[in-house]
């Protein structure tokens, strides 16, 4: 019925995406679907497509077949910065920060696709942007306490361990208020107490709602927290299904994940 198409629509929808670089296709016909709230993990071998579908997602490439929908708006053929707007976020594999930034102002920096003041208002100085800036403050600061883990909101973001830095990177991508946000390695190179702070974060977000997509490497953690999931290789999908069903296949864990 309509109910049920409409329920197929929610969430996030990659539906046969190919993309070709030169000859060879990255993605070959490519599908999965996330539910809202939902937590997938995106996993297989080095130079399965796994990257090339998170900037298919978000705009930075345009399939040559297939399309991407989120509550069955189409995002394909949106550039990047609207896919945002469109209540996309991501991090990155390794961390972007803008080292010589403190951490609460490169948290700030995730807030521009959010429409508050307008622009003039915001050059006048007008009470709206003055207010709007207290409470992106605000917010920057929730987001920043809610990783758990003492980190200086004053503190250039350069001097953070590494780890620091991803965790402080999901912080930047919540500022934009996504309905999706998508991980690009957020395990790689945490410490225990970081993991634990990310597996938290990760957890509380899709409680509230949030729809979290993962590339990861780290197999144990992911299985853990995912309640869903994808293996890619050579840009296609091999299986999909719940973590058992994925993870629970000596063969597939051999042959596609290497543990
Ligand atoms: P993974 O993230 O699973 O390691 P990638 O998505 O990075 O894999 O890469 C998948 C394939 O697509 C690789 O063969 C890679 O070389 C190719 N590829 C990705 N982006 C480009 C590009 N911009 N130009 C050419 N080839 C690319």
């Amino acid at each position: 019925g309509r109910d049920d198409k409409e329920l197929q629509g929610a969430g996030l929808v990659v539906d046969g995406v190919t993309i070709r670089f030169g000859g060879i296709a990255a993605l070959d016909g490519a599908s999965l679907a996330v539910r809202p709230g939902g937590i997938h993990a995106l996993v297989g071998p080095n130079g399965s497509g796994k990257t090339t579908l998170l900037n298919v997602i978000t705009g930075i490439y345009v399939p040559d077949e297939g399309r991407v929908t989120l509550d069955a708006r189409e995002l394909t053929g949106n550039v990047p910065w609207r896919i945002a707007r469109m209540g996309v976020s991501r991090t990155f594999q390794t961390p972007r920060l803008l080292k010589e930034l403190s951490v609460r102002e490169n948290i700030l920096l995730g807030g521009y696709p959010v429409e508050h003041a307008s622009t003039p208002e915001v050059i006048a100085r007008l009470p709206r942007a003055r207010r709007d800036a207290k409470l992106l403050r605000a917010r920057a600061d929730a987001l920043l306490s809610a990783l758990g883990l003492p980190i200086d909101p004053e503190a250039p973001a350069g001097e953070l361990p590494h780890g620091r830095q991803r965790l402080v990177e999901i912080a930047r991508a919540l500022m934009a208020e996504p309905g999706v946000l998508l991980l690009d390695e957020p395990a790689a190179g945490l410490s225990a107490d970081e993991l634990e702070s990310l597996d938290h974060v990760i957890r509380d977000l899709s409680a509230a709602g949030l729809t979290v997509l993962l590339v990861e490497h780290h197999i144990g953690w992911v299985r853990s927290i995912c309640d869903s999931a994808t293996v890619l290789d050579q840009g296609r999908v091999v299986t999909d299904g719940t973590p058992e069903e994925v993870f629970g296949h000596a063969r597939v864990r051999e042959t596609y994940l290497g543990v």
